[in-house]
């Protein structure tokens, strides 16, 4: 062997440890931001090609959706969604929303839902609040279903409100709630008005969040999505969350679960199939 080609063995063989950084597994990502990942992590692209990596990307804003669809072309298969974020109430991308539902350039719609965590005065439960949050969702909720799609929810201290949706929940193809909030109570709630429901965790796991840990452990195994949040939600001591982090929610997961982290995974990818139609549209 020569020189050139030690290195070349060398450099392939670092690029493959770098790939089976995760040995090898099946990685989905239920939920991720592309734009605001790559403004703080630009080469994250290059860290995921080569994976057997599945994500569903969400956008809220025009131009964010344009550089969005940009970077998934550097990016093994992901599903793009576009919505109305409670946290960022607007009526002028609803007419954008609607032609992307109706072209069928998105695979579902959101994050759509309600936020009354109370930390903004736009965030407080009151009956202002209520009607302006209201009259997005349910714009949202009617595209989804005469377009047939899947709807994310971003839901903060209003379950109990979206439960009252549970009839017409329960005709949607999916309905996949990020970062699940509640307890297994309110999650059987939704299962039981026969919704497709799908529940996602996260990073909260990670830091043992007790509703979350609860919430993983007690719900159906075929119910179940992973996901980052990236760059949001970041673990203890970070800046932000990368998408490589999905391999630590799906070996907690796993743990949780009582399964091997390949069984744990293969199901996860079998969900997020399920979940968003991949495949089928
Ligand atoms: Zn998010």
């Amino acid at each position: 062997m020569n020189y050139t080609q030690i290195c070349r063995f060398f450099t392939t063989f670092l690029d493959l440890a770098e790939v089976m950084g995760n040995n090898g597994r099946v990685e989905s990502d239920a939920h991720l931001h592309l734009v605001d990942l790559a403004e703080r992590e630009p080469s994250f692209p290059s860290r995921l090609a080569g994976r057997d990596w599945a994500g569903a990307v969400v956008s809220h804003d025009i131009a964010e959706f344009g550089l969005s669809e940009a970077l998934r072309k550097s990016l093994p298969p992901t599903v793009a969604g576009f919505g109305i974020h409670p946290q960022g109430l607007r009526e002028d991308t609803m007419g954008f929303l609607a032609s992307l539902a109706a072209e069928e350039r998105i695979g579902f719609i959101g994050e759509a839902g309600f936020d009354f965590f109370g930390d903004m005065p736009e965030r407080v439960r009151n009956d202002g609040n209520l009607r302006a949050q209201a009259r997005c969702f349910e714009f949202q909720l009617e595209l989804a279903l005469r377009h047939g799609l899947p709807l994310l929810i971003h839901s903060r201290k209003a379950t109990d409100l979206l439960l009252s949706y549970g009839r017409k929940f329960s005709r949607l193809p999916a309905l996949i709630f990020h970062g699940w909030p509640g307890r297994p109570e309110e999650a059987h709630a939704f299962l039981a008005k026969g919704v497709k429901a799908y529940f996602s965790f996260g990073t909260t796991l990670l830091r043992d969040a007790r509703h979350a840990v609860e919430s993983c452990s007690a719900l159906p195994p075929e119910t179940l999505l992973s996901e980052t949040d990236a760059p949001w939600q970041p673990p203890k001591g970070e800046a932000w969350t990368k998408p490589c982090r999905i391999d630590d929610v799906t070996r907690k997961m796993a743990l949780i679960r009582g399964l091997d982290a390949e069984a744990m995974a293969l199901r996860l990818r079998e969900n997020f199939d399920a979940a968003f139609g991949r495949g089928t549209r």
